[in-house]
Parts: structure tokens; C-alpha cells; sequence
């Protein structure tokens, strides 16, 4: 299956590419995105065959009927790296916590967060893209703290691909910039800039448009990538875990084959959510997608006003900072799905120029047939995380948190939820420790040892050792100097 343009084409670019087109260049005409020409219809027979399929049978299948360019032995060793989550036979467990609330848990890869579920495969897969049009790619990552680390961790030691990848300098929780400055391969650049995550964003923004960075790069015989969540290569690997938490709930005599469920998915640049947008178009029976946020809650507003409007705003710092993001990318792709390439680009172009746009009634009558939204503020989530853990012994992280609310205010109908769960405990552990002791201003370390202690939960070791390795990446620079820093280490 090709991929079309969200904005419609500008002639110079093909109106229609590949998956690894769309995977090694994701813009497309007029600064748009690419999106699958069209989405399987998987169907209720689809569900009953997977009903007893593990969850790389379930990938599997789900892959092949978007007929991708990809090698079928290149998706089963992308798809093997779930082999080395927590648990091989389900590396997504689904956790009931109450009678209407279950806990998918994204996060049991090496990095301890869901950014592993798209960046393990897409890895793999784009290596080996690379290697096979014997070309060598520099992929460059802004990260506040997740990505990072899970890009670093999937494309070391890959063949063809080398990584720079640009934090924030005391931007970051001690344990993720240590799971970045502890990696340790000859292809991997981790770059600590003296600034903010914008100012990161912004730089690679910079060098991505880039013509004299991009010739300096050709005369090393090397092309420009990136991995942020745009890439379909990512969005793509989204879809299956929605689709996989369901049959878990029917599995587990929860609900019944084709019982509508709502889909609760804390949201910052709003992959995660595409992915159940997208599940839901290929049949899986939702009833809403209700999409939590933080104090940033442009997509609160988006839902429930159908403004976007950023003329007075500004990133609020939170305690769920992987979701503090105004300018989220992957509404781009509903705004396409649902209302055509003319609208989204007046509409993203708006965005653009004036830093606002605004749905017509019906258009965001649409929007709500299918989404409703709410925001949780940093009190409200540790009151949530508290009382979880002390009414149901469940502990969870501060992005997970927003959910709760937003199910306490959305869910109309008694019907079951599934909570989407983005980070482990051990990534976010000052604002739990907090949430649960009080305790405050602690340095990583020791929060995770009181959080340990008081729900009796074990530091896992790939966390712990991160205090004993050594840091391999020291660059710490000023941000006008990460050009030069990035072509000193090519
Ligand atoms: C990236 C991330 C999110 C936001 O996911 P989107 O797909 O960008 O909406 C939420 N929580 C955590 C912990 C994350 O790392």
C-alpha cells in the first residue's frame, strides 16, 4: 500500500511514496505528513482468528494487510525484539484495577517507557532499509526524557545508521539522562545543550531544513533522518497494541466480542492516540477515545471548543513533562482523515501563521462523535496516584495519572475503559514518592529506594545499575555549537 500527502501535493514531491519512502523522508508537500492511502478493514473475523494469537502473531498479521514494502524476515526480527520485554509471551500486560478500569502497560521495554513499543521495531526496520540502498543515515532525536533513551537503546550497534541525539541539560530526570549518557557505542552522540527542550526542537528543526549541514553531510556519503513520532514507521507499530489490550479484555471474560470499550490515552503529540483512532476505522469496537492531558491542554480545548489556539500560550512546566507540548503533530492525520488535504492545509497553515485555528460546528460535532478530552493538573494526578495505589495497590506514574481523571469526567456510559500506561514507576519517581510520603524535592535515587519500600516493589536492575555505570557521554554545549559537535563526531 503507497502513502498520500496530508496537505495535498506541491508538485515537488511525488503525490505518492512507499513505507520506506515515508519512513526515511516523513515530510511531505507543503511541510505535511504522510498517511496509508487507505486502512484495512480488519473486521470481527480478524479479532475471533486472534483471539489465542500471542502478540507477535497478532503483529504479524496486522502488518501484513497494510502490504508494506518490508521484507517479511525484516518484520519478524523487528517484531522479535518484544521478545525481550519483561515477559515474552505478552509483553503487554493489561491489569484490572477496578470493575471498569484496566491498566494496558506499555512500558516493560529496556527503557522503561512506551516510546519502546514503536522505537524497538522501527529500529530495525530502518537499518535495514539503509542497508539495503547501501546508504548510511543520520538520525537526529530532540528528546525531553523518553525518546532519547529509547532511540539510543534501539539503534545501537545498527548497521548504516548513526544517532545524534540533543537533550535539555538538567531538563531531564536523573535516571533518563543517565540511560542516555551511559550508552555506549562507537554510533551514538549524546549531546547535553545549555538550554530547554525547545531550544533542542528548534535546533534539530534547524538542522533538518538545513541545505549547508545536509552538503557538509553528503560529502561524508551520509543522509538526514529523524525519529520523532511523525514518522509513519512509528505510528504504524501503534495500532497493534490497541487492538492486542481489547482481545485481553475478552480474554479475560472482561467483555464479550464486539462490547464497545473506551480507550484512554494520555496525550502529548498524540501517536499513541492516532494508533486507537486508526484501530477503531479498522473495526475495533470503541466506543470513544477519551485523550487526558496535563496543564498543557491544547487538546482539551481542541475537543471540547474546537479552537486550537496558541496566541497566549506557553509550554507550562508539569509533573507529567512528556506531555508538555502545545503544537501536537499527529493531529495533523485526524484533521486529514476526517475532513480532506484542502481543510487540513488552511488549517495547519493557520496554525501555522497565526498560531490559532478554529472547527466549524459540524466539523467539530465529527471531532466529538469519535473523541472526548479532559486534563488533569499535577495536584490532582498525585491524588490519584495516592489513592490508586492505597484503594486498589496500584501504582502508577504521573502520565498514566491524567487518565483517571479524565475517566472520572468522560466516561458517560458504564461500560469498560482501557487506561493506556506510558511510563514505570522508576522513570517519574520523585512526583510518586511525593504523591505517597510527602516527601519532597528527592534526588532520583533515593525516591525510587522509598518507593520501593513502601509498596514492596523491587528496583528493576537495568534502573539500579544506571547509578554504577560509567558516563560515556559527556558533551555539554552551548546550543550554538551542536552543529559543529555533530559534524566532529561523523
Ligand atoms: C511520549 C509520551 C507520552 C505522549 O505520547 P504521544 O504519543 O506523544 O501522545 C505520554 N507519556 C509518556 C511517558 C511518554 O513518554
Amino acid at each position: 500500500m503507497n502513502f498520500i500527502e496530508t496537505r495535498g501535493n506541491d508538485a515537488t514531491h511525488p503525490a505518492e511514496v512507499t513505507f520506506s519512502q515515508a519512513i526515511l523522508s516523513p515530510i511531505a508537500s507543503f511541510g505535511g505528513l504522510y498517511v496509508p492511502k487507505s486502512l484495512p478493514d480488519l473486521g470481527e473475523d480478524f479479532l475471533n482468528k486472534h483471539l489465542n494469537s500471542n502478540y507477535k502473531e497478532l503483529a504479524k498479521d496486522m502488518l501484513s494487510r497494510f502490504e508494506i514494502d518490508i521484507a517479511p524476515e525484516v518484520i519478524d526480527s523487528a517484531l522479535a525484539l518484544y521478545d525481550d520485554f519483561d515477559d515474552a509471551k505478552n509483553p503487554v500486560p493489561v491489569v484490572k484495577v477496578n470493575t471498569n478500569t484496566f491498566v494496558s502497560e506499555l512500558y516493560h521495554g529496556p527503557t522503561r517507557a512506551f516510546k519502546d513499543m514503536a522505537l524497538q521495531p522501527f529500529g530495525i526496520v530502518l537499518s535495514s532499509i539503509a542497508q539495503a540502498k547501501n546508504e548510511n543515515y543520520l538520525i537526529l532525536a530532540a528528546t525531553s526524557g523518553d525518546t532519547g533513551p529509547a532511540a539510543l537503546e534501539t539503534f545501537k550497534n545498527r548497521a548504516n545508521v548513526q544517532v545524534a541525539c540533543l537533550y535539555p541539560d538538567g531538563g531531564t530526570s536523573d535516571v533518563q539522562r543517565l540511560q542516555m549518557v551511559t550508552e555506549d557505542a562507537k554510533n551514538l552522540k549524546v549531546i547535553g545543550i545549555k538550554g530547554d527542550f525547545d531550544d533542542a526542537q528548534n535546533a534539530l528543526k534547524r538542522l533538518l531544513a538545513s541545505a549547508s549541514f545536509k552538503s557538509e553531510l553528503k560529502t561524508k556519503h551520509i543522509s538526514l533522518s529523524a525519529a520523532n513520532s511523525v514518522n509513519f514507521g512509528r505510528i504504524i507499530f501503534q495500532i497493534i497494541y490497541h487492538i492486542h489490550s481489547y482481545l485481553e479484555l475478552v480474554r479475560q471474560d472482561e467483555v464479550k466480542m464486539g462490547e464497545k470499550v473506551y480507550l484512554n490515552v494520555p496525550s502529548g503529540n498524540f501517536g499513541n492516540a492516532l494508533g486507537g483512532y486508526y484501530a477503531m476505522k479498522m473495526g475495533l469496537p470503541v466506543e470513544k477515545i477519551v485523550i487526558a492531558s496535563n496543564e498543557n491542554n491544547v487538546l482539551t480545548k481542541l475537543i471540547n471548543d474546537g479552537k486550537y489556539d496558541l496566541r497566549d500560550s506557553s509550554v507550562i512546566p508539569t509533573t507529567s513533562p512528556a506531555m508538555d507540548i502545545l503544537k501536537s503533530s499527529n493531529v495533523e492525520r485526524i484533521l486529514y482523515d476526517m475532513f480532506g488535504a484542502a481543510r487540513t492545509k488552511e488549517l495547519m497553515s493557520a496554525l501555522e501563521e497565526d498560531n490559532n485555528y478554529a472547527l466549524s460546528a459540524p466539523e467539530l460535532e465529527s471531532i466529538q462523535n469519535i473523541f472526548s478530552a479532559d486534563f488533569c493538573n499535577g495536584d490532582e494526578g498525585k491524588k490519584y496516584i495516592k489513592d490508586t495505589f492505597e484503594n486498589s495497590q496500584y501504582l502508577m506514574d504521573p502520565h498514566t495519572a491524567t487518565c483517571f481523571k479524565a475517566q472520572a469526567t468522560c466516561s458517560d456510559k458504564n461500560i469498560k475503559s482501557i487506561i493506556y500506561s506510558t511510563a514505570e514507576w522508576t522513570k517519574f519517581s520523585p512526583v510518586i514518592a511525593n504523591a505517597l510520603t510527602g516527601e519532597e524535592d528527592a534526588e532520583d535515587i533515593t525516591a525510587l529506594k522509598s518507593i520501593s519500600k513502601v509498596a514492596s516493589l523491587p528496583i528493576p536492575d537495568m534502573i539500579n545499575g544506571l547509578f554504577d555505570k560509567e558516563i560515556t557521554q559527556n558533551t555539554i554545549i552551548e546550543k550554538e555549537d551542536i552543529e559543529k559537535a555533530i559534524l566532529a563526531f561523523l
